[in-house]
């Protein structure tokens, strides 16, 4: 069965393959904007409530590393783009959104300011993370449960 994603690429936007083995991470997880069409609503209103001015949502290919969730998952990040640090302020609040949402999507983790919190330790967080990148203090990580989207809608057009 089809699963339905939505493509959310900013103008201009030119996906690279991903270099296997590659040093620098982000050059084996090279940024996507495509989601699945529920976590694709969810990332617009992000940038309803926060303003693209304030943070940049970005997924990644095989997002988190080893995972293949780059559907269901999200990085939210500072306005300058994927690696500019969120104002502390604002992933505090974005964070808050999402951990507080109700309904659908639901979360299967969700990482800020090295913990992570999901269903197995009752939402109250564990600590997470071992250096700069893996604590999470620049930005907010979440991954949706459920299958990743492999289709774009028949006719959908993507949406800036
Ligand atoms: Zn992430």
């Amino acid at each position: 069965m089809a699963v339905y994603g939505r493509n959310l690429s900013p103008p201009g936007f030119v996906p690279v393959a991903p270099v296997e083995g590659h040093w620098r991470y982000d050059y084996r997880h090279p940024t996507r904007f495509f989601w699945r069409e529920d976590v694709a609503r969810m990332v617009e209103e992000l940038y309803a409530r926060f303003g693209r001015n304030r943070i940049f949502v970005n997924t990644y290919h095989d997002h988190p590393e080893g995972y293949w969730r780059g559907t269901t998952s999200l990085d939210v990040w500072g306005p300058g783009g994927r690696d500019d640090p969120v104002h502390p302020y604002i992933g505090q609040q974005v964070f808050d959104f999402l951990f507080y949402y109700r309904g659908t999507p639901d979360i299967e983790w969700i990482i800020w300011r090295a913990r992570m919190y999901g269903a197995w330790n009752g939402w109250y967080g564990e600590g997470f993370g071992y250096d700069q990148f893996t604590w999470h203090f620049d930005h907010v990580h979440v991954t949706y449960l459920g299958a990743q989207a492999t289709e774009v809608r028949p006719g959908a057009r993507p949406r800036l």
